[in-house]
């Protein structure tokens, strides 16, 4: 997540259709019922509503600008930064927050460690380097370890009366691979609070389809970063969620390689696994969120020993790259 911006955009479509995101196509079939859309820029990304009720975008809207506050990585005042400003030091947190950590705790052990969010200060070193461009060489091993020693998930501990502790001076919590789908989640179980039963949030790429449209399910296209137009198939979602992780917006190329900004937080470098992207489908945006990114991390290989290990209902879109050839892998 970025720094704060609030601008907001409204739009109202009624179309048969339309493009809907740099991952991801949606098309909206011709409808009785005209649909409502909202675009919105929060949280450093695009907010996107469609719904037939008018009240949709309004309640996902202040959702997401209730848990910015909690989740932001770059606003000093976010509840994250002011634990991420503490050490050996138990601050009383939000149950999301509560929530999202426990959860991260658990991606990370069934991750072999893939997903991490206590590498903040690694993560962040890694993103101001991409950043500086015009690379001339890889920083040394001896940078990155010592980066290395200021994460730890078990140095982040989760204390029974809504508390966290961090026991690691310089450690920095950083739930950018997992925060923006949980926020699509919880906008959904408020819409659903409100009685709202049809709607699509996409935040970014992360896609929620809450109910039907018009009593056919959300037709979202998951898209081939590989081709300029290609598709790799269309996925009909009813009360499911779809999240990508891909190197093809941030990332660098030094020596004929590609490096992410994902990751591996067991070497502390950029992630090289030949992967371009991984789409997850399943029922829960946030766990999709963290899974697209672990197994961005763990390539094909660590998928397959996640699936041997947890069979599951998601189905998993991965596209990597071996020298020219590319491939398109499917697991459902
Ligand atoms: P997106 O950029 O679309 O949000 P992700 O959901 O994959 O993509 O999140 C990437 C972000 O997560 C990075 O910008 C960084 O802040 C953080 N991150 C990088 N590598 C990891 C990792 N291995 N585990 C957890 N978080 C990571
Ligand atoms: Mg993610």
């Amino acid at each position: 997540m970025v720094k704060k911006m609030s601008q907001i955009i409204c739009k109202r479509v009624s179309v048969a259709g339309y493009l809907l995101s740099v991952f991801c196509f949606l098309f909206l079939c011709g409808c009785a019922n005209p649909l409502h859309k909202d675009t919105f820029i929060i949280a450093g990304t695009y907010l996107e509503v469609i719904s037939k009720d008018s009240r949709a975008s309004q309640i996902v809207h202040e959702e997401f600008k209730r848990m910015e506050k909690i989740f932001n990585f770059y606003d000093k005042d976010s509840e994250l930064s002011r634990l991420n400003n503490t050490y050996n030091a138990p601050v009383k947190v939000s149950s999301e927050l509560i929530e999202v950590l426990k959860l991260s705790k658990q991606l990370n052990e069934m991750t072999d460690g893939a997903f991490d969010v206590s590498c903040g200060s690694l993560y962040n070193f890694w993103k101001e380097f991409i950043k500086k461009g015009n690379i001339k060489e890889l920083p040394s091993k001896e940078t990155i370890n010592g980066i290395l020693e200021n994460c730890g998930m078990d140095k982040i501990k989760i204390n029974t009366d809504l508390t966290v502790t961090i026991e690691r001076k310089g450690l920095k919590v950083d739930l950018g691979a997992i925060a923006k789908g949980y926020m699509v989640d919880k906008a959904a179980t408020a819409l659903k609070n409100k009685g709202i039963s049809s709607a699509l949030i996409n935040a970014g790429g992360d896609i929620y389809c809450l109910g039907t449209n018009n009593k056919n399910p959300w037709r979202v296209g998951i898209k081939n970063p590989s081709e300029i137009q290609g598709i790799i198939e269309n996925e009909d979602l009813v009360d499911e969620a779809v999240t990508t992780s891909g190197n093809y917006e941030q990332f660098f190329d030094f020596e004929g390689r590609r490096y992410s900004h994902i990751i591996d937080p067991r070497t502390g470098f950029p992630v090289t696994s030949g992967v371009i992207s991984v789409s997850v489908v399943s029922k829960n945006c946030t766990t999709a969120d963290g899974l697209a990114t672990a197994f961005f991390v763990d390539g094909i290989e660590g998928l397959n020993k996640f699936l041997s290990k947890y069979p599951s209902t998601m189905r998993i879109f991965m596209v990597t790259q071996e020298g020219k050839q590319k491939r398109v892998h499917i697991f459902r």
